[in-house]
């Protein structure tokens, strides 16, 4: 290899333009045999560097938000599941709401597809640029209380914590004590006006106290949750159920 070449690769590296360095040689031979100017060799040098970037940074943010499956909305069947229409959940792919830090609540039994309904969501704003995080009510919890004594959980803390949209899955599932919603009413004002919020619960709003266990705070948490925010109260047959793979 030449010894500019060499040194340019170097400074690629120093520059942590790495995407560019990758590419130089084959961009070099393409830019030779094109007879590209210098400008138009620049201009593809850089649109290589920036499309391995935002790949790298998507690939990140996808880690970051611990998605635990991958869902599309090709695979959701609306046919199925008729409590939410399409046109309501295409209209909030744009993402315009999560601007607005407005929060979105998908109530119901189990196995009508709540969860993947957020996770279709979640995924689209993290691939839009956004931050998002994904977790259970029950490992927010934990999270919560160990982040005084925990690095791990301060650090999984502060992701959600500087998320624009936090997925709070299967809430209401276990019961809650005391402290622990309090710590969820600190969050839940952490968030409010500021951070967009998914939640996912088989309890509908009036049955919230008996598993916070406390009325004033309930009150508090729902006040913020739904004063900007869309509820999809679903219902219908369990897709589990009915779509369940048999033996015989
Ligand atoms: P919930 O969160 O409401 O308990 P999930 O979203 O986890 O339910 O759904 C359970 C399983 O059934 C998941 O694998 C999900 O992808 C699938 N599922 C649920 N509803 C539908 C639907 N209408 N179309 C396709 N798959 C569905
Ligand atoms: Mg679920």
């Amino acid at each position: 290899m030449n010894a500019q070449l060499l040194e340019v690769k170097t400074m690629l590296g120093q520059l942590r333009l790495s995407g560019a360095r990758e590419k130089l040689e084959e961009l070099l031979a393409g830019a030779l045999k094109e007879e590209l100017t210098a400008l138009q060799f620049i201009h593809q040098l850089l649109i290589e560097e920036l499309a391995v970037r935002n790949a790298n940074s998507l690939q990140k943010r996808m880690k970051r938000a611990r998605f635990p499956e991958h869902k599309t909305l090709e695979q959701f069947d609306f046919g199925f599941q008729q409590s939410v229409s399409k046109q309501q959940i295409l209209k909030l792919m744009d993402m315009c709401w999560v601007e607005k830090a407005f929060n979105l609540f998908f109530l119901g039994p189990p196995s009508i597809g709540k969860t993947h309904l957020a996770l279709c969501l979640g995924i689209r704003a993290v691939e839009l640029g956004y931050q998002a995080s994904f977790i259970t009510l029950d490992q927010l919890m934990d999270i919560l209380k160990t982040e005084p004594a925990l690095t791990r959980s301060k650090r999984r803390l502060k992701q959600i914590m500087s998320s624009q949209l936090v997925i709070i899955d299967e809430v209401g599932f276990l019961p809650v004590n005391r402290q622990e919603a309090n710590l969820f009413y600190q969050l839940v004002s952490h968030f409010y006006q500021q951070t967009s919020v998914i939640i996912t619960s088989n309890k509908g709003f009036e049955e919230w106290t008996e598993f916070l266990g406390d009325m004033a705070i309930t009150t508090a948490i729902l006040d913020r949750l739904i004063h900007n925010s869309e509820i999809f109260n679903m219902s219908g047959d369990s897709y589990r159920v009915n779509h369940r793979n048999t033996i015989l």
